[in-house]
């Protein structure tokens, strides 16, 4: 199926730099492909390093003018910007959801919950404030003024090919940076889109721009290293994640890193049992998997885990595998080949050690990317898909014994993304919450991503938050004025 946009200038074949649509230096493109047909949906710019300077350079002019702009003018451009992307969310998420997969609601709900940290952050933009110190000494006065940190660098992942760059592009903005995006390489129409409707916001040339590349390495390495881009911002895999925390510390870049994660679900035998399906139900096959706060373990209590398998499997069993721009269709393919392999290597390893799946286990029918949902049954610590990232359809459930043992292997783990347990004891309420060793904690609940909460991680699941009123500090420069002799 063709895209049939209501407006076809969304769909835009060429990068964008210092407010300009344009090629590549050296006229390479590549392609953007269906994941779940399999159909070119267009060709774009195959941008290298010198097309990478060109765009830090149309930045770093934009820059003076950006930041001197009354953060009232800032914040109505960024609110201009929102409108425009609510106004067209239909066809925003038509084209998310060719690009990457996902059904067409997941879709338009990404687009929203991205346009809502555009709207969150053009309030932000009018309540940076600094603070007056009390002075050290008689005739001086000390204050601290909260500054624009210069030229963002945001390098965004597949998954969420649009609110990703939202969450980061938006705060960016209404702080005073101006942003070079490099979109993943397998979604970048959802990027190019949301910079024509910045474009047409009035947002000044250079503020915005967007450079694609079919390759993150080398336009990622000139980002990373580049002297004029002052902040790094990045979502993806944890092994890319330090590769450019490493590259950026040449030149001592402020970071914010969200990575990769391994949440933990868990069940106690307390547990509102419905409840916890359903919220593991929603929170495993988002996304068909791929986002980085999917459940990636069930722990049961094994008091309830006969009858929670029951459960699970029944509401597993009413998911819909399909094309997403279908009616009806609850999971997507999987983006690549790449990722196929990966859960399908996870699931054979489990089989091979013991686990049994008793739903799915393999590649759908449907051939290409998709995959059946699974649910692996009598799975161990010892599993690879217990301690990685599964970024597919596949629950693995652990039967645990005590809540010191549930809590022991949930923090046993280098990630420290989300984790979530279901339990109806408020003693145990309080002393799981405070335990588990991860950035968002939910109880009773999957459902507490908003542009208003801070999201981020422990450990090697990133550094920084994003969203919430924390988010724009971290492209603020805090600097502290003394004045003397008065
Ligand atoms: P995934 O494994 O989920 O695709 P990646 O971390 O590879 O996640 O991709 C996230 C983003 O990082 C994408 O925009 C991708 O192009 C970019 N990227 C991949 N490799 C590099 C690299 N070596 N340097 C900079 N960016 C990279």
């Amino acid at each position: 199926m063709s895209l049939s946009l209501n407006d076809s200038q969304l769909l835009k074949t060429q990068a964008y730099i210092g407010g300009e649509w344009a090629p590549a230096t050296s006229s390479a493109t590549f392609d953007v492909i269906n994941p779940a047909t399999g159909d070119v949906l267009a060709s774009v710019p195959d941008m290298n390093a010198a097309d990478t300077k060109q765009a830090i350079a149309a930045a770093e002019q934009a820059w003076p003018e950006w930041r001197a702009m009354s953060a009232r003018k800032r914040s109505k451009l960024l609110r201009k910007w929102y409108d425009l992307i609510t106004q067209h969310s239909d066809d925003l998420a038509q084209l998310l959801t060719a690009e990457q997969g996902k059904p067409h609601a997941e879709a338009k709900g990404e687009v929203l919950g991205g346009a809502a940290y555009v709207e969150w952050f053009a309030e932000e933009a009018k309540r940076i404030e600094g603070d007056l110190l009390s002075p050290q000494g008689p005739g001086q006065r000390e204050l601290v003024v909260k500054q624009p940190v210069g030229v963002v660098a945001a390098i965004t992942p597949w998954n969420f090919p649009s609110s990703m760059i939202t969450r980061k592009v938006s705060p960016a903005l209404a702080a005073g940076c101006p942003v070079v995006i490099k979109p993943a390489e397998d979604t970048p129409l959802s990027a190019l889109a949301l910079a024509e409707l910045a474009h047409r916001a009035g947002i000044p040339a250079g503020v915005v721009n967007v450079v694609t590349a079919s390759h993150g390495a080398e336009v990622g390495g000139e980002l990373a290293t580049s002297a004029t881009v002052r902040k790094l911002s990045f979502t993806g895999s944890t092994a890319v994640g330090k590769l450019l925390m490493s590259q950026a510390s040449d030149t001592v870049k402020k970071v914010s890193l969200e990575l990769g994660g391994n949440a933990p679900f868990l069940v106690f035998e307390d547990a509102d049992l419905d409840a916890a399906v359903q919220a593991a139900t929603m929170m495993k096959f988002i996304n068909s998997g791929q986002t980085c706060i999917c459940v990636n373990r069930l722990m049961v209590h094994e008091n309830v885990y006969d009858a929670f398998m029951e459960k699970f499997t029944a509401a597993v069993d009413q998911l819909n595998v399909g094309n997403g721009a279908e009616k009806g269709v609850t999971t997507g393919p999987l983006i690549n080949d790449k990722g196929l392999e990966k859960v399908e290597g996870l699931v054979k390893d489990a089989l091979g050690s013991g686990a049994k799946a008793v739903r799915g286990g393999q590649r759908h029918d449907l051939g290409r990317t998709f995959y059946e949902p699974t649910v692996l049954a009598d799975v161990n610590p010892d599993m690879a898909c217990f301690g990685n990232e599964i970024f597919g359809p596949v629950a693995p459930v652990y039967r645990f014994s005590s809540e010191e043992e549930a809590v022991r292997l949930a923090n046993d783990t280098p990630y420290g993304l989300a984790a979530y347990y279901f339990t109806r004891d408020p003693g145990r309420m309080w002393r799981v919450g405070e335990a588990l060793e991860y950035g968002m904690v939910a109880c009773n609940t999957a459902r507490f991503v908003h542009e208003g909460m801070p999201f981020g991680g422990f450990k090697e699941s990133g550094i920084g938050r994003e969203g919430s009123k924390y988010g724009i500090d971290e492209y603020l420069e805090m600097k502290f004025l003394c004045m003397g002799g008065l």
